[in-house]
């Protein structure tokens, strides 16, 4: 296997908070162990045009605190092509870079894994996704964070939903995982979380919300995966409201404030291991692999598995929902 000098490191697709945190691991767990490191900007379009920049320790000085991505991100249709893909090549190896970490979710852990058959290219791949729907790792990056901003808004909405005796539907990103929806909910103490991964009936949940709303609560607090799978918050909204109009129903949708802000405890020292166990990794010649926690250890899960894989959601999680809003 031919040596690596120098790595590659790109964050992709949706942005986190903690990928910062990623870039200041990987970049200085590289330079520690002797490589030299290159960053790439805006994602696989930064491979494509050639946006390339070296990276020293100093580069990523006072950013492990910052939300966002100081490499930036995009989407980049091009890297789908094999053109694109082998214009990606060509300048990699013009700027003498032997291998790639890409920190993203799961489109960009395919694209890495894409590349990295056509090309026999040494990619680690980093969960970078609010989203937490990467199998293999217990959690990704920047999906703690985001939690605590839903956990943030839902206590303000539960302010003015009890002064008003309001019902509220909230929705929260999660694209089609509910992790957010449900974790949020749990730790909010909301009536109820409609997430993809179970179906909700509208009159189960509107029976539900009748007997807590009228018996003993006057608010309650719906969080909704925004999935296409579930409708979405406006959807419910307009169905419950249509059915019981009684009800002051209103809607907020969180929207790309659970993308931003500065990442919490968890998520820094999560993208700290991940970013150093990403080079270990790479010095210890495993490649095509994406690095995860679980149970409180670094987990190699192969690319394949960590895509493809559904992550399930605890039934128990449900439960406990259900059991503690009465
Ligand atoms: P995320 O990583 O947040 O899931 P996307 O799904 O938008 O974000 O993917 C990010 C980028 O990864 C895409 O814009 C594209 O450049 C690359 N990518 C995704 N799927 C593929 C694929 N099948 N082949 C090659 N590149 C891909």
């Amino acid at each position: 296997m031919a040596k690596i000098n120098c790595i590659g490191i790109l964050t992709s697709g949706g942005d986190a908070p903690g990928m910062n945190a990623a870039i200041r691991a990987v970049t200085r767990a590289a330079i520690y162990n002797g490589l030299s490191v290159k960053g790439i900007y805006r994602g696989y379009k930064g491979l494509v045009t050639g946006e390339i920049k070296e990276f020293k320790s100093q580069n990523v000085s006072n950013i492990i605190q910052q939300g966002g991505t100081i490499l930036k991100t995009a989407r980049c249709k091009e890297f789908t092509t094999p053109e694109g893909r082998k214009i990606a090549y060509d300048n990699m190896k013009a700027e003498g870079i032997d291998a790639l970490v890409v920190i993203g979710g799961d489109g960009s852990l395919t694209g890495a894994r894409v590349f990295a058959e056509e090309y026999d290219v040494p990619c680690i791949g980093l969960p970078g996704t609010i989203d937490n729907d990467l199998y293999g790792t217990d959690t990704t990056i920047g999906y703690d964070t985001a939690l605590n901003t839903i956990l943030d808004a839902v206590d303000k909405i539960r302010d003015t939903a009890t002064s008003h005796e309001r019902l509220f539907f909230v929705e929260v990103m999660g694209r089609d995982a509910g992790f957010l929806a449900l974790n949020g909910a749990i730790a909010s103490g909301a009536e109820a979380a409609i997430i993809p991964e179970f179906s909700t009936d509208v009159d189960q949940l509107e029976d539900f919300i009748k007997n807590g709303f009228r018996k003993s609560k006057n608010s309650s607090i719906v969080l909704v995966a925004e999935s296409e799978l579930t409708g979405g918050a406006m959807h419910y909204a307009e169905r419950v409201k249509k059915e019981y109009p009684e009800y002051d129903v209103r809607v907020t949708i969180l929207g790309h404030l659970q993308r931003g802000g500065s990442p919490t405890a968890h998520d820094r020292i999560l993208a700290s291991r991940l970013g150093a166990a990403a080079i270990d990794a790479i010095m210890d010649g495993q490649r095509n692999v994406m690095v995860g926690v679980h149970h409180d250890e670094i987990v190699y899960v192969p690319f394949n598995k960590a895509i493809k894989n559904d992550k399930p959601i605890k039934k128990e999680l449900v439960n406990v929902l259900r059991a503690l809003s009465i």
